[in-house]
Order: C-alpha cells, then sequence, then structure tokens
C-alpha cells in the first residue's frame, strides 16, 4: 500500500471526510485491521482566506508549497489537496515537490466520462466556478460541457461556503437554495451537477435529487484508495 498524503484544512470539515472516507475505502477493500497510510498536514484556513480575499496567490502558493514539501519528508507517496479551489496553485506545488499530485479536476472529470455524461453543471467557489485551472481543464483536457450558475446564483454559492459550510453550519434554506439553482442548471442542459466544493457535500447529498451528483470529495478520496492500493 502506498502513503497517501493529505494537504488539509481547507477546511477542516471536509478533511476530516476525507480522513474517514479513505480509512473507510481501505477497509472496504482490503478487509480485517486494514487502515490507510496517510501522511497529513493541515494548514490554518483563516490565513488561507485572507490570502485568498487580497489575490496573494504567490503567497497562498508558497505557503501550500512549505506544506506539501512536509508531507513528502514524511513518506508520502503522492499528494491529495482536500480542496477544489487551493489547485489554483498546483502549478507552484508541482514544480516544487517530486511526488505526484493526484489533481481533484482530473479524477471528477475521469468518473463523469466513465458513467458517459457530457455536460455537466459546476457549483463551487467563484474562483473555481470561474477560473481557467478548474473550469478549463473539465473542458480542454477532458472534452468536458461545463455550465456554471448566474452571477447572482455564483454568489449565492459562494457565500454559503465562506459563511457556512466552511463553518460546519448546514442551514435548510441555503439547501433548498443549492437544489433550486442545480434545477436551473439542468434547465440549461445539464445532466449531472459537480460538488466543486469539498463541503458541499455535507449540504447537498444524491438523496435530495434525482439528478445526477458529482461530489468531489468522495471521488477524489476513492480515486486516493485506488492509487494507494494499485498494484497490491
Ligand atoms: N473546500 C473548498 C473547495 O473545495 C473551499 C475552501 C477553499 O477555499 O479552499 O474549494
Amino acid at each position: 500500500m502506498k502513503t497517501i498524503g493529505l494537504l488539509g484544512g481547507m477546511s477542516w470539515e471536509s478533511t476530516e471526510l476525507y480522513y474517514r472516507w479513505i480509512n473507510e475505502g481501505v477497509k472496504k477493500r482490503l478487509g480485517g485491521l486494514h487502515s490507510a497510510q496517510i501522511a497529513l498536514v493541515s494548514v490554518d484556513f483563516q490565513d488561507i482566506e485572507v490570502m485568498q480575499a487580497r489575490g496573494d496567490w504567490d503567497e497562498a502558493g508558497r505557503t501550500l508549497t512549505f506544506a506539501a514539501a512536509q508531507i513528502q519528508a514524511a513518506g508520502a507517496d503522492f499528494l491529495v489537496i482536500c480542496t477544489n479551489t487551493m489547485h489554483k496553485v498546483a502549478p507552484a506545488i508541482t514544480a516544487i515537490i517530486d511526488i505526484p499530485l493526484l489533481h481533484i479536476a482530473d479524477a471528477t472529470a475521469e468518473h463523469i466520462k466513465a458513467v458517459g455524461l457530457g455536460s455537466v453543471g459546476l457549483l463551487g467557489t467563484s474562483i473555481t466556478m470561474e477560473q481557467d485551472f478548474y473550469r478549463g481543464r473539465l473542458s480542454d483536457v477532458h472534452g468536458l460541457n461545463v455550465l456554471i450558475p448566474d452571477d447572482h446564483d455564483r454568489q449565492i454559492i459562494h457565500t454559503v461556503i465562506y459563511e457556512e459550510l466552511v463553518l460546519g453550519a448546514v442551514n435548510k434554506e441555503s439547501r433548498a437554495a443549492y437544489l433550486r439553482i442545480i434545477d436551473d442548471l439542468v434547465r440549461k442542459g445539464a445532466e449531472g451537477i459537480i460538488l466543486g466544493c469539498t463541503e458541499i457535500t455535507m449540504l447537498v447529498q444524491q438523496e435530495h435529487t434525482a439528478i445526477p451528483l458529482f461530489d468531489t470529495t468522495a471521488l477524489h478520496a476513492q480515486a486516493a484508495v485506488s492509487l494507494a492500493l494499485a498494484g497490491d
């Protein structure tokens, strides 16, 4: 079994899910008392959010590269960054570390293509929904047609993430708003919806809608398990 490197804390609410789901996945595959070999470094999200708000991506890149180097030094065989948004600085990290990065957008897109869908709605932070490092990767590298909510609805999705979900708050009104926005994206042609923020899975689950949901936290964790156990 390979050692999975987790770069977490963005937020810890979702890193906790990664830790649980990766261990459950290894236990399911190997049985007995098996659990995952994990090297985890968790950053202070307050600091990261300040850098995001300032648009200081160089500093954010340096901070996460330092954490990734600690993970590598702890013996990880590959790196999992437990957030969609901060994959914005993935190039800065991969330029310095030697272990491979398991990119969250690739893990998600591979699954979507495997189930045969081509048009998907994307929910996440404004950064994730609007910028090329994520949306562009889904379309340019993976050939997916990606639909995003309009300005007003993107603001709702983004605000719920930063004012509720990263604080562990799950509100029924916010779920209803998300489900309404999901329905709008389906009307515009989405065949499924990417939950492209690692905390959205706390708010919206498959039981709440008939539209196929692609939960990046679960798919990324599953991909990490598969990679860790490949060849065993
Ligand atoms: N966890 C979130 C994501 O997947 C948002 C928090 C962050 O800005 O990293 O994008």
